[in-house]
């Protein structure tokens, strides 16, 4: 009989230096990631070791400009990347799309000056970043949000608490959206925040359903003292910052939940072809293999959905729709991929001692980080029927 292990992805990919980045992720992900994901993830331990390895082998800069010791890598490749880092654990995939986000507004807003001082850090000289736009009153409103930074003299004093931060405490710099004007969207900067700034503290890392080696803090600024050479954009840009980067970072979750949906999916193929039952591997049911000819069919849909995205951004096209879309459809096949394997491992599914059940809770995060589903089909909405209440 011949193997039939699951294979590699077969992927599409635009040239042999971005082949040969695959297979240096590949590489990575096999000896230095997977081996240790279930049980740091089991007792909650965040690989920062993995992260210098990654930023000591320019995976952490990838679609930036080599000027600042970035990759530059098109999306489609970069995001291709991030899938295969997350099959190998979530954590890691998450947190280079995170990382890659808080780089974002410094890339995409800052001064020359601003990119030459802080960018090659950033991308590759083993930092690591976060994002500040949820707070605890403000999540799905993000424009609501209270954090405040006041002007004194050259300074901005930022006082308020971020919550939901994923690498909060533990970052080297934060990217923070605060009010410095009026209510709503035009009142919000952003600012470029270093990790050991005075007043500025993090509180214990929540206990999550998953993801649990990823510390998830509120993030405490009290105080918090920078300069004006420290803010990112105009004054009252902030908003429209932080939505354009969220816009690039969904595609980043949609390719990390195709990541932990295809490790899901290898592992229900697997799994089926070992277990038998009534005399026959279990694989031999067509009730399993329609189950798993749909999971296959709808991680093949998504990542094209993820790709098309990701080639209208590389083409400088809008592509704001695509990327929700593409949150809504990767997620949500993450969930349902996720959930359909450790029904085909039965009661072995439900256990630790397979990565079915980790898969399935890994998942559920991602239908609600970067805008929930609700929030993508509100966005993919408006772009097709126009702003709600006119
Ligand atoms: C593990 C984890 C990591 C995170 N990392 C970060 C991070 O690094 N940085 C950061 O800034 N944030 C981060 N977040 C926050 C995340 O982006 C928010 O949780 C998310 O935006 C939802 O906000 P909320 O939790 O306040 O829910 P709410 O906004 O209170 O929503 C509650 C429910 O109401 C629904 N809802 C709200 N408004 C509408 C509407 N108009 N129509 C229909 N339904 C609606 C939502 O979809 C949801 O189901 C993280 C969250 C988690 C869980």
């Amino acid at each position: 009989m011949p193997d039939r292990a699951p294979q590699p992805v077969d992927r599409q990919l635009p040239t042999d230096e971005a082949r040969d980045l695959i297979s240096l992720v590949r590489d990575i992900a096999q000896r230095e990631i997977a081996p240790k994901a279930a049980e740091e993830e089991d007792a909650g331990i965040f690989p920062r070791e993995v992260f210098r390895l990654l930023s000591e082998s320019g995976l952490l800069g990838l679609p930036y400009d080599a000027e600042y010791g970035g990759g530059e890598q098109p999306y489609e490749v970069y995001l291709q990347v991030l899938e295969e880092l997350a099959a190998a654990r979530l954590t890691v995939g998450l947190g280079v799309s995170v990382h890659t986000l808080a780089s974002y507004a410094l890339a995409a807003y800052g001064t020359k000056e601003q990119q030459v001082e802080h960018l090659p850090a950033m991308l590759g000289g083993g930092l690591l970043g976060a994002y500040c736009l949820s707070e605890p009153s403000s999540g799905s409103d993000a424009a609501s949000l209270r954090t405040k930074a006041v002007r004194d003299g050259d300074d901005w004093v930022i006082t308020g608490t971020k919550a939901w931060i994923t690498h909060g405490g533990i970052a080297d710099f934060y990217t923070v959206m605060a009010r410095t004007g009026e209510e709503g969207p035009r009142g919000i900067t952003a600012f470029l925040v270093p990790g050991d700034a005075e007043g500025l503290s993090a509180a214990a890392p929540e206990k999550k359903m998953g993801m649990k080696g990823s510390p998830t803090a509120q993030v405490h600024f009290d105080g918090v003292r920078v300069s004006d050479d420290r803010r990112l954009g105009e004054e009252g840009q902030g908003f429209a910052i932080a939505l354009s980067a969220l816009d690039s970072g969904r595609l980043g979750i949609a390719a990390c939940a195709i990541g932990v949906a295809q490790a899901a999916l290898d592992e229900a193929v697997t799994y089926a072809r070992g277990r038998r039952q009534f005399g026959r591997p279990i694989s031999d049911f067509q009730g399993l293999r329609f189950m798993l000819a749909d999971m296959a069919t709808q991680i093949e849909a998504g990542r094209a959905l993820y790709l098309a995205a990701a080639r209208l951004r590389d083409a400088g096209r809008p592509f704001a729709k695509q990327a929700a879309m593409a949150k809504l459809h990767c997620t949500d096949t993450a969930m349902k991929v996720a959930t359909d394997a450790v029904q085909i491992l039965g009661g072995y599914g439900y256990t630790a001692d397979f990565p079915a059940e980790r898969y399935m809770r890994e998942a559920k995060v991602l239908q609600i980080v970067e805008g929930t589903n609700q929030i993508q089909r509100m966005v993919i909405a408006r772009h097709l029927a126009g702003p709600e209440g006119r």
